[in-house]
């Protein structure tokens, strides 16, 4: 076949192989613990679910509006609100299927071939990916652990040019589990204005802030009108599968983007959507259970990564993600980098995790090595793995 150009320049998620090896593992009858899956390993809350069989029951199953229906978007602008403090209005929202899409429309949107695009590395991969893809510069800012993985405005600084176009920042942070404080946000901004850019604000694991209250950039003055706050059910409510997610940001943007939606998925399917309105009005109890979980879950597996010889672990401040300097582990056994690692402990310690380059190509002078950890799995899967991990990592 021949595919157009631009594919060349599309990207993946090279997470989605390791679960594929993992699949294969487990098919083979081995006993494989996964660190590797961004996801919540709990089910969708029972009340999300009755809304949906509800709705379903009504036959809400025609077509909606391609930006959603207006008593979501409703619903999302006064609960963004209270979240974050900005007013928001329905005109500014728009739902799609995931918040995935949302990262794509509106960078298709917003960028033209040539613009730069500044975004945070390691990171979510589809930044630099869709960024490639429009035939735009990727421009990485790096996050490093010198800094708690938040960002350094200075290094920000010295990235800025007159063709930045747009930075996409995301806090609590994947891969690093790091997130921005508000000074940062309102360092961050402040450059926004003075040199005329827009920020895309991946904000889906706000609800997982596990020190101090969830900052939004948009809430800075004069942040609104440029910034594209992406968010979602997935992860806040158990919902990867269902696939609902919305963007917040200037109506006229809004606009266009609904029309990329017309172009692509016409709408969100309605059920899916009457579910996402009792995710956000109904009881959040079950929501904030997930919460309480994650954190404790961290202080367990932050303290058993430090527990073992070569590995070093910061307190991740939220997500679900530690993300341990192995650097000393890999020179003990010998290992180039951490891809090396992430093969050893699958193949032979039946533990998987992800290599630092799952979430995009070392900055320039980065020499130390991080894989990623999902603690989206039970305390027995998580103290269980660290013991293999720390049986293969002290071997030698
Ligand atoms: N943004 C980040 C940082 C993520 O980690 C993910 C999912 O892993 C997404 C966006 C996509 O979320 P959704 O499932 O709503 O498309």
């Amino acid at each position: 076949m021949q595919f157009a150009e631009r594919i060349k320049r599309l990207g993946t998620e090279t997470a989605f192989d390791v679960l594929a090896k993992v699949n294969e593992l487990r098919a083979q009858g081995k006993d494989i613990i996964s660190f590797s899956i961004g996801e919540p390993d709990f089910n969708t809350p029972e009340n999300i679910k009755k809304a949906c069989k509800d709705a379903l029951d009504r036959n809400e199953t025609h077509y909606k509006p391609a930006n959603g229906i207006l008593e979501l978007r409703e619903v999302i602008a006064q609960k963004s609100f209270e979240l974050r403090g900005v007013k928001v209005d329905p005109s500014e929202v728009v739902v799609t299927p995931g918040a995935k899409p949302i990262l794509f429309h509106t960078l298709h949107a917003l960028v033209n071939e040539g613009d730069e695009v500044i975004y945070v590395n390691p990171g979510f991969p589809i930044y630099e990916s869709v960024i490639n893809f429009l035939n735009a510069k990727p421009i990485p800012l790096p996050l490093v652990e010198e800094k708690e993985f938040s960002c350094d405005i200075d290094t920000l600084k010295s990235l800025i040019t007159p063709k930045t176009k747009l930075l996409i920042i995301n806090s609590p942070h994947n891969p690093t589990g790091g997130t921005l404080s508000r000074s940062d946000l309102e360092a961050i901004a402040e450059l926004a204005i003075k040199h005329n850019f827009y920020v895309m604000s991946d904000e889906v694991y706000h609800r997982f802030s596990f020190e101090g209250k969830f900052e939004s950039i948009s809430s800075i003055p004069g942040m609104k009108e440029r910034t594209i706050v992406v968010d979602g059910c997935s992860k806040t409510y158990a919902m990867t599968g269902w696939r609902i997610g919305w963007g917040i940001m200037p109506a006229e943007l809004a606009k266009v983007v609904t029309r990329m939606i017309i172009n692509s998925d016409s709408c969100t399917a309605a059920f899916t959507q009457y579910a996402a309105i009792e995710a956000l009005k109904g009881d959040q109890t079950e929501s904030y259970k997930m919460a309480e979980e994650f954190k404790a879950r961290r202080d367990l597996i932050v303290s058993l990564l430090n527990d073992i010889k070569g590995v070093r672990c910061l307190k991740a401040k939220g997500a679900f993600y530690v993300f341990p300097n192995v650097t000393e582990a890999c020179r003990n056994l010998g290992f180039k980098d951490s891809r090396e690692l992430q093969d050893y402990l699958l193949y032979e310690a039946g533990v998987a995790v992800l290599a630092r380059t799952c979430f995009g190509s070392k900055n320039v002078g980065e020499k130390d090595e991080y894989i990623r950890l999902s603690y989206a799995t039970s305390r027995e899967q998580i103290i269980e793995g660290l013991k293999r991990m720390k049986r293969a990592i002290e071997k030698k």
